[in-house]
């Protein structure tokens, strides 16, 4: 299907403002606490569901008593169950995080892998996982999809797809391969503190004067960007 009209031209204007707004790299932008590879994949698996900030408090027990994936794959289910608890649904989280080990110690010698074709072929591993993987912690081109970023890039008509596949293909051409990861951050950002999914604040919004789905008056448009700049985000954590 064809690109909306105008999209390459919203997409330059959105990854620059965003970028000014929600600044540094992927990794500086990611959330969720973590010392490699492994420890991000166990807490991105944990975060379905749960904030970053509940992770953050269940992961330190999680990483210290089993430090790597082949430890992971040798846990005891109800011992990680209670540890994970708090995330919600622990029991299919558990579940995934034990077969991921196990798949990871198996069919990857105990690392890791960063191609995209290989994680998700490990038991919890998506494509939106895959792409927070390579993205944050390997530093290549992978943009996660999730709600946020589906719903603030159909407002901007950065695409018209509703299917998660289908937005990050459309993305992927109109965001550089080094960018990905970080525009889909912001993008989550935004779309938890401006372009919220109930009510949008587009009057301090900083792309009102380019949206198609602004709510902000024409006229009103200028002032309302400079607002936006000068008021930031909504303070409080993603
Ligand atoms: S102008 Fe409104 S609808 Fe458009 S991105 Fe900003 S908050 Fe969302």
């Amino acid at each position: 299907m064809a690109r909306p009209r105008g999209a390459r031209r919203r997409a330059e204007t959105t990854r620059d403002r965003l970028a000014r707004l929600y600044g540094g790299t992927a990794r500086e932008l990611c959330a969720l606490d973590h010392a490699n590879p492994y420890e991000l994949l166990v807490a991105t698996i944990l975060s379905a569901q749960c904030t970053d900030e509940m992770v953050n408090k269940v992961t330190p027990s999680v990483f210290s008593r089993y430090p790597t994936p082949g430890d992971l794959a040798r846990a005891d289910p109800s011992v990680l169950e209670e540890l994970i608890h708090s995330t919600g649904f622990f029991r299919q989280k558990a579940k995934s995080l034990l077969g991921m080990a196990a798949a990871v110690e198996e069919s990857f010698d105990g690392e890791i892998p960063s191609a995209l074709d290989d994680l998700v072929k490990l038991p919890g591993v998506g494509r939106k996982t895959g792409n927070v993987l390579r993205s944050v912690a390997f530093d290549l081109p992978g943009l996660p999809v999730d709600t946020h970023v589906g719903r603030v890039s159909r407002r901007l008509r950065l695409t018209d797809q509703d299917d998660p596949v289908k937005v990050e293909v459309d993305l992927d051409t109109l965001v550089p391969p080094p960018e990905r990861g970080a525009f889909s951050i912001r993008m989550i950002l935004h779309g938890r503190r401006v372009c919220t999914a109930r009510r949008p604040a587009c009057e301090r919004c900083v792309l009102s004067d380019v949206c198609p789905s602004s709510t902000v008056p024409a006229a009103q448009r200028p002032a309302a960007v400079e607002a936006g700049w000068a008021a930031g985000p909504e303070p409080g954590g993603p």
